[in-house]
């Protein structure tokens, strides 16, 4: 490959800037011409094209958002629409692309592989919701913030000696509410991965006031259901009152933590080598440390296996 591509696609998350920063850089170190598309799939067969250089990603690296802005596209979703996404790509004389986004964001990539554009794509989702890789770029940033915001509700409501119901982020995937809960140590953990036993949650709050407790933290995901159904539901069980906190799209936003800045600065820089290599259709993660790139083709159609040794972790300790 001579010339490159990258976008953002999809739900933003922190740390796709310092990827575009790392995609770029990486690229211009290896003297291939490097271009930014502006709102993804959108921007492509908009043709909203601009060259990269190095100082067009400066001062971004410890910003929320994505410069590149990102949108959904309808349009990119039929053959037609990808057709024309490679045809532009071809008209300005790029001949890889990386792609930086969720689920949806990979299997666009994945067509335009069929296309015959060598396309990588990147982790970036706060959900960490793919497979083949342990975390996505911005996981990182979105458990902190919730921890945060946990700690702030725990001095509220020890002193009032209240229950608490953290909605969390995640889609389908219950990885935020699992690293937050057993980070914040909450009492319990409502995951979709693991079948909800209200009653069993319902007694162990009231077991645990009736012990000296002086705060129950209850962390749902947003794969459970609504935080405050499970409130209205426990209040029904136990006559405990729960103050319910939904965190939204607080959660998606702030400056990324170190962690997600590295993870973004490797796999930027491992996705430009894989094109200048000649790989194409892949997926890259990182697996126990080290920087993996699957087919694009496994990955979407893979679901990633649940951390049970924590989810067993967190209920042992929050006794
Ligand atoms: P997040 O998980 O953070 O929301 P995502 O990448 O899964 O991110 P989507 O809205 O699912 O977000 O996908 C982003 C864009 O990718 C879509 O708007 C569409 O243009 C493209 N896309 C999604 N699915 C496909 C598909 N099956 N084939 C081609 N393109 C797709």
């Amino acid at each position: 490959v001579k010339s490159i591509a990258v976008l953002t696609s999809g739900g933003d998350s922190q740390g796709m800037n310092a990827a575009v920063r790392s995609v770029v850089r990486s690229a211009l170190f290896h003297g291939l011409q490097v271009y930014g598309i502006q709102r993804g799939y959108l921007g492509l067969i908009n043709e909203d094209i601009r060259p990269m250089d190095l100082r067009s990603v400066g001062d971004i690296i410890q910003r929320g958002g994505t410069i590149l802005q990102t949108a959904r596209c309808k349009e990119f979703l039929t053959p037609e629409g990808q057709q024309r996404g490679a045809d532009i790509l071809r008209k300005h004389g790029i001949d890889g692309l990386v792609v930086i986004g969720g689920d949806g964001s990979y299997q666009g990539a994945n067509k335009l592989s069929k296309l015959g554009i060598k396309t990588m794509a990147l982790p970036g989702t706060i959900d960490n919701d793919i497979a083949y890789t342990d975390f996505t770029i911005g996981f990182d940033t979105a458990v902190s913030i919730v921890v945060d915001a946990i700690n702030k509700l725990r001095d509220t409501m020890t002193s009032h000696e209240r229950s608490s119901v953290v909605e969390v982020m995640g889609r389908h995937c219950g990885d935020i509410a699992l690293y937050a809960g057993l980070a914040s140590g909450a009492e319990s953990i409502l995951v979709p991965e693991v079948p909800v036993d209200l009653v069993s949650v319902a007694n162990r709050m009231k077991e645990n006031f009736t012990n000296g407790k002086r705060h129950s933290i209850i962390v749902v995901a947003e794969g459970v259901g609504s935080g405050h159904d499970i409130a209205n539901k426990l209040f029904e069980m136990n006559g405990i009152e729960s103050r319910v906190t939904v965190l939204g799209h607080i959660q998606r936003g702030g400056t990324p933590t170190h962690n997600d800045r590295v993870l973004a600065s490797r796999l930027g820089d491992f996705a430009v080598r894989k094109l200048i290599e000649g790989e194409s259709g892949k997926a890259c993660g990182i697996i126990k440390g080290e920087l993996v790139a699957t087919d694009i083709d496994i990955v979407v159609n893979s679901k990633k296996p649940f951390n049970m040794e924590l989810y067993e972790l967190a209920a042992r300790l929050s006794q």
